[in-house]
Order: structure tokens, then C-alpha cells, then sequence
């Protein structure tokens, strides 16, 4: 096999060709679009707009066709055994929202509990709290050891108290971490537990197989993964997804309505109410089967030698902490300048264009955990060169200099 060439697999990227001053270590906000996935959008605008699943005329049908091709596209991304098991959303959020929402009163009663971790980013904790103090469950949090991983001794004890639902990240848009998630969801079925996996980020990071994982759900958003925004993928088992209550009513959900009654469409319609994104989701689904013809593994292996080059130099100055560990990370590196605020040190940053974020980035809990007041977070994609993270680094020593004189 020919290996993974970083340069021939940007090029595919137009926005660096417009933007040839800045580098981009904001792939954990979001990555930027392949021109396959930017073409789609533009032929179905042009070409095949219509809307889908209302029949009177073929362009409808047309539409239909590409839409239903999309599903079953994602549907062979994480292998999931029925098209009909992938339903689409606007993002990983509204996803979390529609699990929250449906599972309370069918899978959740009063007195149940919920297992989350502290990891989590707060999309994967609002949607629960909102339905948690009025429905009687309680949630549980799988703490951190010392070194910031996720205690599994901890994990395995909380287990006991039998939660209902236990809801956990893939890998941390904070700190990067891989999750063992097959172990964990191993472990939450054998005590009766549905398991969510959040995959908003461990979706780039590997290649996914939902039916080797055995998880109940598994979310992502497209645009992490070089897709458009504004559309997102909540995927469960059969079974699973029938005990969710349709978070949203309306159009295209039902089978039949009366004002004393309604009757609701079968999977997936019942739970994608209204006229959905279909050029997101059309371009969606090409984007996946481009990228699942993509050399996978090698642009995990690039990724990964750049985490390590970058580390290696980021580790011997001693004016910075860092956060994040270099083993098992999926390409985040985060750091504080000891002293310094880490928004000032991204103003810097930027100053020198070098795109990264600062903050707690969704994630306060977390952060109120490791005693820090957020972080300057660098992520990197299998797009990113060497000559990129050299110039953070550069940039990182510059600002280093300003802001902590010796
Ligand atoms: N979970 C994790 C781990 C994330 O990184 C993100 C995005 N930062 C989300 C959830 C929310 O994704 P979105 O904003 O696309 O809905």
C-alpha cells in the first residue's frame, strides 16, 4: 500500500488553498471541507433540490433516493446492521436531547439512576440534568484519578448501584483521551445498563463498528468529521430506539393524526419530524463513503507522530503544563503557560495566526475538577503538516517569552 501522503490529502481541502497564512489546530471545533463534500451540497442545490418522502412528483423521488442512500452510506461507516437504525439530526446536541428526552418515562422512572463521567462535555450532561430533578433520577459521575484518566475501579463500583442509563464520551474534546468503551459497555449490559457513547470526537479518530462495540447508541455530528454543519447522526439498536419518545412532533413522523389520537411512522420517520437538512445529510453520506475509501489508518499514524513531535517539544519547557497525556490521545495536546490566563495566551497566538482554542470548552465541570480555570487546547487533524505544528510551536515560544520574561 501506497502510505498516507499529508500533502495530497490537504489538497483535497480548498480552504487551505484560500487560507495559506493561517494554521488550523482548531479541528476539535470543527474541521474543515473536502471539495467532495462542498460539490454535493452544490449539485443538490442545483440539480436535484426538492423536498423528500412526499411522493406527488419523481423529482421528490429523486431527492428521496439520494437522501435514503445517504442513511445507508453512514449506516456502512460504523456498520450498523439496518439503514433503518440510523436516524439523523442536527448535531451530536440535538441527538443527546432526543436519548434525555426519550428515555425518561419509558426506560427511566423515578428513583433510577444515570452513570456519566467527568469528562463530560456539557452537551452531554444539560440534557439530563433537564429532565433529571423532575422525573426523580439521579445522576451518578465516574470520577478522575491523579493524572486526569477516567478511574475505571470507580466506574465498575458505580455500576453497582444499577443505573438505567450509563452515558460516556469516546474520546475527550478536552484532554484526548480514548475511553475504553467496549470494556465499558461491556460492563454497563451486564448490569441491565443502555449505553450512550458520545462520538463527537472518537468518530475521526477511528474507524467505528457499532455491532463489534454492542453499544445501544452511538451520536457524532457531521461537521467534525468534514461534513456540513447543521446535521448529526443518533444511531441505536432496534430495540433501543423504539423506547425513545419522539422528542420532536410534526410532519413526515406519523402514520396517522386525529385530534384525539395520533399514530406514529415507523423508524426512522418517527423520529425525524419536519423537512430535515437533506443537502447536509446528501453530502453527509458522500463525504463518508469518500472517506471510508481514505487510508484510515495511515492518517491516524500521521496524526499520531505529529501528537509526539509536538509534545516532545511542548514537554521540555518548563514554563508550561500540560493537561493532557501523550499516550492513547487522539490528537489534543492541552496546556497552561504556568501563571498566565490561557485566553491570554491564544490573543498571542492569534496574533501570529496560529488557530487554536482557549477556554473550558464545554466542559466546566471538568475543569472545576482538575483545579484549572481552562485551557489553551491544540488539536490536530490527518490534514495538519509537521511545518504547521512547528509554527505553533514557534508561536507558543514567542508567547512564552512575552508573557513570563526571565
Ligand atoms: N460532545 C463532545 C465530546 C464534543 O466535542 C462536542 C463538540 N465540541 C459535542 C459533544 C457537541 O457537538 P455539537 O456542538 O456538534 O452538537
Amino acid at each position: 500500500a501506497v502510505a498516507f501522503n499529508v500533502e495530497t490529502f490537504r489538497q483535497q481541502f480548498p480552504f487551505f488553498q484560500a487560507n495559506p497564512n493561517w494554521v488550523y489546530l482548531d479541528n476539535a471545533a470543527t474541521s474543515h471541507k473536502p471539495q467532495i463534500m462542498l460539490d454535493s451540497l452544490q449539485h443538490f442545490y442545483a440539480s436535484a433540490n426538492s423536498n423528500i418522502h412526499r411522493g406527488a412528483h419523481s423529482l421528490g423521488d429523486q431527492a428521496t433516493q439520494l437522501y435514503e442512500q445517504a442513511r445507508q452510506h453512514v449506516a456502512d461507516f460504523i456498520g450498523a446492521e439496518q439503514a433503518e437504525q440510523i436516524i439523523f439530526t442536527s448535531g451530536t446536541t440535538a441527538a443527546l436531547n432526543q436519548l434525555a428526552f426519550g428515555l425518561m418515562g419509558t426506560v427511566l422512572q423515578p428513583g433510577d439512576r444515570i452513570l456519566l463521567t467527568t469528562l463530560e462535555h456539557h452537551a452531554n450532561i444539560v440534557p439530563w440534568q433537564l429532565h433529571c430533578q423532575s422525573k426523580g433520577v439521579v445522576l451518578d459521575v465516574v470520577p478522575l484519578t491523579v493524572d486526569h484518566q477516567l478511574d475505571m475501579a470507580a466506574f465498575s463500583r458505580l455500576l453497582q448501584h444499577q443505573p438505567k442509563v450509563v452515558s460516556f464520551c469516546h474520546v475527550s474534546n478536552v484532554l484526548g483521551q480514548v475511553l475504553p468503551v467496549a470494556d465499558m459497555v461491556q460492563q454497563a449490559q451486564a448490569v441491565g445498563a443502555l449505553t450512550v457513547i458520545d462520538g463527537a470526537q472518537g468518530i475521526l479518530h477511528d474507524t467505528i463498528d457499532v455491532q463489534q462495540l454492542n453499544t445501544d447508541f452511538y451520536v457524532f455530528s457531521g461537521h467534525k468529521i468534514y461534513g456540513p454543519t447543521g446535521v448529526g447522526v443518533l444511531y441505536g439498536k432496534t430495540k433501543a430506539l423504539e423506547c425513545l419518545t419522539p422528542l420532536l412532533g410534526g410532519g413526515e413522523m406519523i402514520q396517522h393524526v386525529s385530534f384525539d389520537h395520533t399514530r406514529y411512522h415507523q423508524l426512522p420517520f418517527r423520529l425525524e419530524a419536519g423537512t430535515s437538512a437533506i443537502a447536509e445529510v446528501i453530502a453527509l453520506g458522500t463525504t463518508l463513503h469518500w472517506l471510508a475509501k481514505q487510508d484510515r489508518t495511515g492518517m491516524r499514524q500521521h496524526k499520531q507522530q505529529l501528537l509526539q513531535h509536538g509534545w516532545q517539544q511542548l514537554e521540555a519547557m518548563p514554563q508550561l503544563e500540560l493537561l493532557s497525556s501523550a499516550t492513547n490521545n487522539a490528537g489534543i495536546i492541552t496546556f497552561n503557560v504556568r501563571g498566565e490566563h490561557p485566553t491570554d495566551v491564544a490573543t498571542l497566538l492569534n496574533e501570529q495566526k496560529i488557530a487554536v482554542r482557549a477556554g473550558q470548552h464545554c466542559a466546566m465541570p471538568l475543569f472545576a475538577n482538575i483545579h484549572h480555570p481552562g485551557a489553551v487546547r491544540l488539536s490536530l487533524a490527518a490534514y495538519t503538516t509537521q511545518a504547521e505544528v512547528d509554527a505553533a510551536i514557534n508561536a507558543i515560544r514567542m508567547a512564552v517569552e512575552l508573557l513570563c520574561p526571565s
